[in-house]
């Protein structure tokens, strides 16, 4: 078998050089990424007009992490705020930055940009390259052949200086360097560009499962940027399948693809291929009535070797489907990044995703890792959910079983900034850190590519509660949620308990409200796409919230400490609020 070994070697040997040196290469990396921008604004302001070139690296980095803060998003902003106005003179970067891209997470309640440069796109395709070679070294994939890629680019806009704005993703996807993937890599998607940017969810998944069988004896791997889209995309096939078959039967395309782009794009790929039908027909009608759908990827997609998307943190509940689906196809855990800057690549492809973790590349970016450490007498159903932090450390100072917060300094403008994420040091890669993903920071509801935190979910409530106490003659007493990710599509659940009277209209209306009042960008264009269902309202009745205290007093003690949790994957709490619920509604917003 011709596998693709070509070029795999150079990039793993570069790697472990790097990792081999990533004490050394972090301060060249921060001394390339001063030098290159130290005249720029924001860096004036903390630095002055330092000589850095002159500066041994030891001096440099001391002068660094005690002049410049710590800092979120929202210090950073009034600069991107300015960039995406139009303003040219060098405030992060020397380089102008024309393109933004939609981070997920919001500040103060607005969508959030972090610029995005040619670094972004290249280091994008360098991860990829370097992935692919770690995975063909315990799963080859023959040359030439095909992915079944569940990928989809949002829409782009433009701001009011002029520049453009969309995810990393859609930027990535429309760049020469995915291109460039595809010939380095000699791998190549099902589905056109023309499918990739439909911007409808269904009829691109349509689409990406009609051209994946379409192409199902070269398909190499199954794909997807996270495993939730797989998962959603598969559970879609089992309703759709026979209409996707008598597609291929007579090469032609479900009314139900109705953008013109798309349909021409895939009306030029496929011809009428009955005997293909007829096999799908009989594999899917023994999956449907015997098996339960289990091992429907191999038993359509007979040459592919493995499954590979980001399976590990927030994507872990829905492992057991995506295994169920794969029927003992390995499962390939993908690679920790950010739209801020990638971090870490997984070098051990053949692990579950349960115990993964990502070795630091040390030129992306430069790290700083703050210490965090666990309150005491934490439990699920009483805990704030956070830690006692301690001043941040290089990379060369992380020790392993450390609990940390990351900090990025970019090649894209982004100076000590924290990312929010929680990893913890599971183990080295030559000299790199092995980073196991914890979670999110203050996250406490995410289904799929969406990230809200309980600040979030806060203000949601008080636009809703608003809307509630002018409308009618009642008011929210007290609220917690849950993200329901066993429903497909998952969807948000918002528990409120009310005094007074409100009639069903205004509850819909405020469950509506809420729906469309979270901003992050990761949650908007799910629920465009559907790919995350309705918001749910739960009303339960007076008096439940006391029943979750007493409840949750007894675990932990002093009613007077008592908080009520803001969202819970407790069972025990959400039976209380489920067998209290005395009315229900769905949003109809986003139809
Ligand atoms: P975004 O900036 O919208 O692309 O989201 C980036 C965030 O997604 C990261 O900061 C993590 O919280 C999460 N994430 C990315 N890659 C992984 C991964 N491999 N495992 C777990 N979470 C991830």
């Amino acid at each position: 078998m011709e596998t693709v070994e070509a070029g795999h070697d150079d990039v793993i040997g570069w790697f472990e050089h790097v990792s081999e040196n990533a004490c050394k290469v972090q301060s060249e990396t921060l001394r390339r990424i001063l030098e290159l921008n130290s005249g720029v604004e924001y860096l004036r302001k903390w630095l002055g007009t330092v000589d850095v070139e002159k500066m041994d690296d030891y001096t440099l980095e001391t002068l660094f992490t005690s002049l410049v803060p710590i800092v979120s998003h929202a210090d950073l902003d009034p600069y991107i705020q300015r960039i995406a106005d139009g303003e040219t003179s060098p405030l992060l970067t020397q380089e102008p930055i024309t393109v933004l891209s939609l981070s997920s997470g919001t500040t103060e309640g607005r969508q959030k940009y972090v610029p995005f440069t040619r670094h972004s796109a290249q280091t994008t395709l360098q991860i990829f390259r370097l992935s692919a070679a770690y995975r063909s070294r315990f799963y080859p994939i023959r040359e030439g052949g095909r992915i079944l890629e569940f990928i989809y680019a949002g829409k782009e806009f433009k701001t009011l200086g002029g520049l453009t704005v969309g995810t990393a993703t859609t930027h990535y996807y429309a760049s020469e360097e995915f291109k460039t993937k595809q010939e380095t890599t000699k791998s190549f998607t099902c589905s056109p560009q023309e499918v990739i940017s439909g911007g409808d969810f269904g009829q691109c998944t349509y689409c990406h499962l009609l051209l994946g069988l379409h192409y199902s004896s070269q398909v190499e791997f199954v794909a997807s940027a996270f495993s939730y889209t797989i998962v959603q995309a598969f559970s879609f096939f089992e309703e759709i399948w026979r209409e996707i078959c008598a597609d291929i039967k007579e090469g032609n395309l479900s009314s139900r693809i109705t953008l013109p782009k798309m349909r021409k794009a895939v009306l030029t790929l496929i011809r009428p291929n009955p005997s293909l039908a007829s096999h799908i027909e009989e594999v899917c009608t023994e999956l449907e009535s015997n098996l339960g759908w289990l091992g429907l990827i191999p038993k359509l997609w007979p040459n592919a070797k493995f499954i590979s998307s980001i399976m590990t943190g927030s994507m872990l509940p829905y492992l057991n489907k995506l295994r169920h689906y794969a029927g003992g196809l390995p499962l390939v855990s993908a690679d920790y990044g950010s739209t801020e800057s990638w971090i870490g690549v997984n070098v051990d492809p053949n692990l579950p995703p349960e115990d993964v973790s990502f070795a630091v590349i040390p030129t992306f970016s430069y790290f700083e890792f703050i210490p965090l450490y666990r309150r005491q007498n934490q439990s699920d159903i009483c805990s704030d959910g956070d830690f006692v932090e301690e001043k941040p450390v290089p990379l060369s100072q992380v020790k392993l079983g450390q609990e940390y917060e990351l900090v990025l300094t970019t090649f894209t403008g982004l100076y000590r900034y924290r990312l929010g994420d929680v990893v913890e040091v599971t183990g080295f890669h030559k000299g790199t850190p092995k980073l196991s993903f914890i979670y999110r920071r203050k996250l406490i509801l995410t289904i799929n590519i969406d990230k809200n935190t309980e600040k979030d979910l806060q203000r949601v409530v008080d636009k809703a509660s608003q809307l509630l106490s002018q409308t009618t003659r009642a008011e929210v007493v007290d609220f917690t949620s849950h993200a329901d990710v066993i429903a497909r599509p998952g969807h948000y659940v918002i528990y409120w308990e009310i005094r007074g009277e409100a009639e069903d209209k205004a509850l819909e209306e405020c469950c509506r409200e809420m729906d469309t009042a979270f901003v992050d960008y990761g949650y908007v264009v799910s629920r465009r796409m559907n790919s995350i269902g309705p918001l749910e309202l739960r009303v339960v009745e007076r008096g439940t919230f006391g029943k979750v205290a007493e409840r949750c007093v007894g675990k932990c003690g002093g009613l007077n400490q008592f908080k009520t949790p803001r969202c819970t994957t407790n069972s025990v709490m959400l039976n209380i609020l489920d067998d209290s619920t005395i009315k229900r509604f769905r949003s109809s917003a986003y139809v």
